[in-house]
């Protein structure tokens, strides 16, 4: 398994806590009994959506998904491609502090097949913004 299709997660020996790695002692506990292991760089999407109007410096639609990995921890991750539907399997990568899940065009295994937004085309807002 070469290191480019594995993740490092932390696990606390005293609580048994999983997350992802981060300096210093254990989140849960506090224990500086923390080890790091490597996993595959395999999740499932929890939960995804779609930002038509992201904060100054993003590029619309952003998308960003929940994405459960190996024992348990999850990672909210920025989607490259189409939206995944729910229980679809991605591909994590880690970029710095930021990790991101590329998604193939139409092969998503849950939700919405097609890999289509649910809203592209079709979101309107409530209120016209003011000028
Ligand atoms: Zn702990």
């Amino acid at each position: 398994m070469s290191a480019s299709s594995t993740l490092e997660i932390s696990r606390c020996s005293s609580c048994h806590g999983r997350f992802l790695p981060r300096p210093g002692a254990c989140p849960r506990c506090g224990s500086g009994d923390v080890t790091r292991h490597r996993v595959p760089a395999k999740g499932l999407v929890l939960a995804a959506t779609e930002l038509t109007a992201p904060a100054r410096g993003w590029t619309a639609p952003h998308r960003l998904a929940l994405v459960e990995l190996a024992e348990g921890v999850r990672v909210l991750v920025l989607v490259e491609g189409p939206l995944p539907g729910h229980g679809a399997e991605v591909t994590v990568a880690r970029d710095g502090d930021r990790y991101t899940a590329r998604t193939p065009g139409g092969t998503t295994a849950g939700g919405r097949g097609e890999g289509e937004s649910p809203v592209a085309g079709r979101f309107r807002p409530p209120f016209e913004p003011p000028r």
